[in-house]
């Protein structure tokens, strides 16, 4: 049956990952995947997530979810991207579906552009960008066209690539934004940009689909993170989709929780496309897993523990914060040959270094320093005891 199959290479960062749980050098240092580390190296359990286990202990069961997922979780996260005066003004004109993780979303986002319009539009994608986006969409059988988002001399967002590029765009096309904290580049537009951005996409009628991965995570406060998905639909009065993962800001990366949501200018759409969202999903995973979807419901819908979780994304954002800066300052003070303004520019879970393969080969085959081949680095593997081997490393590489 199975003769013409093709061998698909393994996915990178997971491939990568493997080849750093191999490596028996003791002072190897593992910045490839984006997973959070505390200051030690090792996973966090938030305390708002440990919390919320505990009550949830006492009362868990083990029944079905609906087949569009945990009615409270799927308003608490709408609540969460939109804010609470927006969601009081939109919830009836919003469809929205619990998804597995932000994947998920963006997989059920796309089933809902192939079955919910007559024609299948193009994807516009920014390059670089998270390596799934291309996979998601070309699975599902979309047309994805790339648009340069990062100047590779700067190291720096290329806004006016971007707006050339939407200007440019087919009408009726979706294009995928990096809600914040873009991955891989840590650049994201500013307010003013955002701003012009989403009168484009409204002149050129283009849909937004937000991938919003790092709500919270990138800059410790959810508000600042979610501005422009609040600014294109209440300002701009856009549609929109916003696929949502509290893999990073929970630190629930095993558990699936996601969703998708769909903010709509009619109730009669939200009606419709939110049974379209049902169908989709029992046609593929039936109904999602319910524990994490509990445990982040419980924390967002109780005052006192989204108290807790806002304390830990504090936590969390900081750290990765004076990582960065920490590097920084021993590429410097190493001497490491360039400019490095970059770094301490972009913000987010990842550093976008500009290195060479050749030089990420080298780093990772004489000095057990692991990160993805375009030289992006996940901070959140950098602590006190490794990063000044880490800004050593990359300096003695470049000058060698
Ligand atoms: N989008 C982006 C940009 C990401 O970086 C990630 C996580 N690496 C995701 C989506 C989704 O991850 P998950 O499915 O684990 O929520």
């Amino acid at each position: 049956w199975f003769d013409q199959a093709h061998f698909i290479p393994p996915d990178a960062i997971f491939a990568l990952t493997a080849q750093y749980l191999a490596d028996p050098f003791p002072q190897k240092v593992n910045l490839g995947q984006g997973t959070y580390r505390d200051e030690n190296g090792n996973p966090w359990v938030l305390p708002s997530v440990q919390k919320s286990r505990e009550i949830l202990s006492q009362k868990l069961n083990h029944e079905y979810l609906p087949i569009v997922g945990l009615a409270s979780f799927r308003q608490e996260a709408a609540k969460l991207a939109l804010g609470p005066e927006l969601f009081a003004k939109q919830q009836d004109k919003l469809a929205t579906c619990q998804s597995l993780s932000g994947t998920g979303a963006l997989h059920l986002a796309g089933l809902l552009l192939r079955a919910g319009r007559a024609s299948r539009p193009k994807i516009y994608i920014p390059e670089p960008t998270w390596s799934n986006h291309h996979q998601v969409f070309a699975s599902l059988g979309f047309q994805c066209e790339t648009f340069q988002y990062c100047n590779p001399e700067t190291k720096g967002l290329d806004i006016d690539s971007y707006y050339a590029a939407l200007k440019a765009a087919e009408p009726n096309s979706v294009v995928i934004i990096h809600a914040c904290a873009h991955n891989p580049t840590g650049c994201d537009p500013s307010q003013e940009q955002w701003r012009e951005l989403a009168r484009i996409f409204k002149e050129r009628q283009l849909f937004p689909l937000f991938d919003a991965a790092y709500l919270g995570f990138n800059s410790g406060n959810v508000d600042n993170d979610a501005f422009a998905i609040r600014l294109f639909i209440e300002e701009a009065k856009l549609e929109a989709g916003v696929c949502l993962s509290f893999a990073k800001n929970m630190g629930l990366y095993g558990e699936r929780v996601g969703c998708f949501l769909l903010a709509t200018s009619t109730e009669e759409t939200a009606v419709k496309t939110q049974s379209m969202l049902e169908m989709l999903q029992r046609s593929e995973v039936s109904n999602p897993p319910a524990y994490g979807a509990k445990i982040a419901s419980t924390i967002l819908a109780d005052a006192t523990l989204r108290q807790a979780w806002h304390d830990d994304l504090i936590t969390m954002s900081d750290r990765i914060r004076s990582m960065r800066r920490a590097l920084y300052d021993r590429l410097i003070s190493s001497g490491a040959p360039g400019s490095w303004e970059h770094l301490i520019r972009q913000s987010g879970m990842f550093g976008f270094l500009g290195l060479s393969p050749s030089i990420v080969l080298k780093l990772r085959e004489q000095y057990h320093i692991y990160m993805a081949g375009n030289s992006r680095i996940s901070i959140a593997g950098l602590n006190e005891q490794n990063v000044e081997y880490v800004g050593d490393s990359i300096t003695e590489c470049l000058k060698q």
